[in-house]
């Protein structure tokens, strides 16, 4: 296989030159099943487990491999078992929450280019939600792409085209049917070869759908694929990257489908840039835009520029945000005891 139908491209190859390592070559996760991992490259597909120094080294989950990683391979022909020694740097990631009582960092998917936002334009069409999931986007390092999906069923869709880019300027919206086939061809210029795409969005909007659409009839071929676990049994996994027919690449991972924040410091800023801009001007630094004199916050609510339900958004995840900070400190005081 050639790799940059993969999305190998300069910046991961110089990257892996840096490892100066001639034994490894270059693989990218493509899935994770009880930790060992599938990886795809130019020699073939290979089950691989991490090495013991990597495994070592690692301070958290951020620092194993996953879908979507490049990684240095140490493989030897006619093995399909092999070991990862390396993982490069990521362009892009995203990350969730790890579920219980600990705050852990888990990467869901990385390398991604473009994330296609979803949103289905019916009722269940929020503008909150949306900002959240614009939210997780500049965080990630990936570039969002909003797409208004089941415009079969909307006879004003251009209401809803001009409403979400009323809180997403400067990101671009297209009106898609998947399932009657309506507007896909704008999405191709995100689908070149190398390109790495990953779906995000509610339960029931249409992302399987649009994904099904896209792989074809690939699907069939490579979704499953039978891997042995510990016990020597055989278990079918999904495989979680997809190299398209005519060039893309989609990651489709469970934990893309349960993302929740992580440190979206950076994301909040690019989401709700123009609230942070009128924050700049309240006559305190440490204004709370509540009942503060001065505050053009509140000055921009009464004079209807600024709506307020998308301030109590902002607040609600600067809240958020705040928790999983104090949260995060407490972890890192407990390590250090
Ligand atoms: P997911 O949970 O986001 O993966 O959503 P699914 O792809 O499973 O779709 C949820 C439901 O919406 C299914 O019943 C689909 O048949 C339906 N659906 C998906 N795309 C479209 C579309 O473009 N138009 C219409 N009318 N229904 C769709
Ligand atoms: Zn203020």
């Amino acid at each position: 296989m050639n790799i940059h139908k993969l999305g190998w491209n300069s910046y991961f190859e110089t990257a892996f030159n840096l490892l100066a390592d001639g034994q490894l070559v270059p693989g990218r996760v493509v899935s994770e099943h009880k930790g060992m991992y599938r990886v795809q490259c130019a020699e073939g597909n290979f089950l691989a487990a991490i090495s013991g120094k990597l495994r070592f080294q690692a301070e958290g989950r951020e620092d194993l491999p996953a879908v979507g990683d490049w990684v240095g391979l140490r493989n030897r022909p006619g093995d399909e078992k092999a070991i990862i020694n390396a993982i490069l740097p990521r362009k892009s990631k995203f990350s969730r929450k790890k579920a219980g009582f600990a705050t852990e960092e888990q990467i869901v998917a990385s390398n991604v280019d473009t994330v296609f936002l979803v949103n289905a334009v019916n009722a269940d069409f929020n503008l909150r939600r949306l900002e959240r999931y614009l939210l997780l986007a500049w965080e990630s390092g990936a570039t969002p792409v909003i797409l208004l999906s089941k415009t079969d069923l909307c006879p004003n869709i251009a209401e809803y085209i001009n409403q979400a880019e009323s809180i997403a300027p400067g990101v671009p919206v297209y009106a898609i049917s998947a399932g009657k086939r309506l507007g896909l061809e704008q999405l191709s210029p995100y689908l070149g070869e190398g390109k790495t795409v990953a779906l995000l969005g509610s339960s029931g909007v249409g992302k399987s759908t649009l994904a099904n659409v896209l792989y074809g009839e690939d699907l069939l071929h490579v979704h499953a694929i039978r891997e042995e676990d510990d016990k020597g049994r055989h278990t079918t996994t999904h495989r979680e990257l997809i190299v398209l027919k005519d060039g893309g690449i989609i990651i489709d991972t469970p934990g893309m489908r349960e993302l929740q924040l992580w440190n979206g410091e950076e994301g909040i800023q690019t989401s709700f840039n123009e609230i942070e801009e009128l924050a700049r001007s309240c006559r305190f630094n440490d204004c709370r835009h509540g009942i503060e004199p001065g505050c053009s916050v509140q000055a921009a609510i009464l004079a209807g520029t600024l709506d307020k339900k998308r301030f109590k958004s902002y607040q609600k995840l600067q809240k958020e945000l705040q928790y999983l900070a104090k949260k995060e400190k407490q972890k890192e005081r407990q390590k250090r005891r």
